[in-house]
């Protein structure tokens, strides 16, 4: 009786084999793969069946899901980790940025109107030719630029380039007369029109004086977005970047950038997941249909919401309870959209009972706790929801905060290369003890925070190996530190890996689909030139992506320096 048992059971086995044997789309063998799954945190190969990952193991596990259809990596020992998700960028403005005329490192007059005039030659009529982050301390002698230098190969380009600092620009006779700008216009309030002897303007436009031009720039085209997007796509890919969350800000229209995002969906050019936050003010356009949180497919979705309580450190208006300390008399300013503050409360109250996930921008430790204050209204008001609430930024907390972003489950969606960035120069402005608790990733690990890693591109590299160089050295740009600028703050690389893959996806509710090497879950990975777990951690930033998997689709491959769609 039991032989038969045994027998009838191999036979059928047998049979299944035979007639249906799995078998899998793609292959990546003799990898190092880090899981980033507790339960499994390394293996050697995976499998992927369409989307999914269906297999994690040894070689010969998933040796034998192989078939002659199937395509085969071989990783050469090479480190596999799940894709990286960057939680906050300004994906349009960041692709925009890559295309924009490149004038930062000009070392002369002459080098600059040689690139603006190159620039002009291919501006297709119409546009403006815009950015450029010039300097003019690089030149010999350093005199600021005027619009006679452009003017002859511009005559009917409207042109406006920033100064690097954001604090000038200079627009050419074209952008000044079509934002009406002569020798007759006063100064606006907190700016300056720089003119010549004669009083005419030379189109140096310091701070307020900007927005005179920039009034009259009109706002992006369905193509020009379009095109931003595909190179920040393609850049993406080449980064290893496989989800972003683009947050809203005054330069861009979510609503159209859904719009355009939906059109790459259908064309099979979206290579990057994406999921959106307009302006909290627009929250009843969202609620108003029944979006709720993390609403869409794993390609696109949207609800979330991006609300801002403050401004930057680097612009001194980053609120503060206590006045900057080069600055007896200024302590910062709460945003525009928290004023009045029972305004914000009922979007926030709103948003929240239509099921719409929140993230400020807080940066000064009183705006941060000012938010903290509306969050716990909002907790209270509607207890037991889960709504993962988010802080962006972060940057400077109040000591009694730690506590409190933990026991409201507020994710901590920060920037670490901005810690290395700012750290050169933030404590002449913080001092020291406000210092100390300046990005402070490991105290709020430590108070068991969620911490969601990103960029905030394009105000800073979207590159993740150089986010999770920063997270772990803490080495300032400038060189000054590099032992690590508050060093008790460093974080490991696993724990730098798991905020820019498991920590985001909580961020955006996706952490049940993807941020791991695990069997079910979506087949998003990345197969990186060196292994960052056991390199000198100052080599990070120079480590490359070799491949990068979306899908199952190979969206970037080093050696064919070649993106593909998700169609093909
Ligand atoms: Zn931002």
């Amino acid at each position: 009786m039991k032989f038969a048992i045994v027998l009838l059971s191999f036979v059928f086995v047998g049979n299944l084999l035979a007639q249906s044997k799995p078998t899998a789309d793609l292959i990546i063998t003799n990898a190092k793969v880090w899981t980033v799954d507790k339960a499994h945190p390394t293996a050697q190969a995976v499998a992927v069946l369409g989307d999914r990952i269906v297999a994690v193991g040894s070689n010969a596990d998933v040796e034998v899901l192989r078939s002659h259809d199937t395509k085969v990596i071989d990783a050469g020992g090479k480190l596999l980790l799940p894709g990286f998700n960057d939680a906050h960028v300004h994906f349009v403005s960041g692709g925009r940025s890559l295309d924009a005329v490149q004038l930062n490192d000009a070392t002369s007059l002459e080098e600059f109107k040689q690139r603006v005039l190159e620039r002009a030659k291919v501006t297709p009529q119409g546009e403006w030719i815009e950015s450029g982050d010039w300097d003019e301390t690089k030149w010999t002698p350093a005199t600021l630029p005027t619009k006679d230098a452009i003017d002859s190969f511009t005559p009917d380009t409207p042109v406006f380039l920033d100064r690097y600092d954001g604090h000038m620009a200079l627009a050419n006779s074209v952008a000044l007369r079509l934002a009406g700008v002569t020798d007759k216009t006063p100064d606006p309030p907190g700016g300056v029109i720089v003119r010549d002897a004669q009083g005419n303007p030379t189109g140096a436009l310091k701070d307020a004086a900007k927005d005179l031009v920039l009034n009259v720039i009109p706002p992006l085209s369905h193509d020009q977005r379009l095109r931003a997007m595909r190179r920040a796509l393609e850049y993406a890919a080449s980064l290893g970047v496989t989800s972003v969350q683009s947050m809203n800000d005054e330069r861009e229209n979510s609503f159209a950038e859904i719009r355009a995002y939906g059109e790459l969906l259908q064309s099979g050019e979206l290579t990057t997941r994406v999921y959106v936050a307009p302006a909290i003010s627009d929250w009843q356009d969202q609620a108003k249909i029944g979006i709720r949180h993390a609403f869409g497919s794993s390609f696109l979705r949207i609800g979330a919401l991006k609300g801002f309580a403050d401004g930057s450190l680097g612009s001194g208006t980053a609120y503060f309870f206590d006045p900057y300390s080069n600055d007896p008399n200024n302590s910062g300013l709460l945003g525009k959209q928290m004023q009045p503050l029972s305004r914000m409360r009922d979007w926030m109250m709103q948003a929240d009972a239509a099921g719409l996930q929140i993230c400020t921008h807080a940066i000064g430790d009183r705006a941060i706790s000012t938010v903290l204050d509306l969050y716990t209204d909002v907790v209270k008001a509607h207890p037991g929801m889960e709504r993962r609430l988010r802080i962006e930024h972060a940057q400077h907390m109040a000591a009694k905060d730690f506590a409190r972003f933990a026991q409201l489950d507020v994710i901590a969606s920060v920037q670490p290369y901005q810690a290395i960035d700012d750290g050169r120069w933030a404590e002449a402005r913080t001092g020291h003890d406000r210092a100390s608790r300046t990005y402070a990733f490991r105290t709020f690990l430590d108070h068991g925070v969620h911490l969601a890693f990103g960029t905030d591109w394009d105000v800073a590299p979207l590159n993740p190996l150089l986010t999770i160089y920063a997270a772990v050295t803490r080495a300032t740009l400038d060189g000054k530190n590099p032992n690590g600028w508050f060093p008790e703050q460093k974080l490991t690389v696993a724990e730098a890996v798991e905020g820019y893959t498991s920590g985001s996806a909580y961020a955006e509710f996706q952490e049940k689909e993807k941020a791991s090497i695990t069997p079910g879950k979506l087949a998003d990975m990345v197969l990186l030139s060196d292994d960052i777990f056991s390199i000198d951690p100052v080599k990070i930033r120079d480590v490359k992506v070799l491949k990068t998997i979306v899908g199952g689709k190979i969206v970037w491959d080093q050696d064919r320096k070649k993106q593909y769609s998700t169609a093909n």
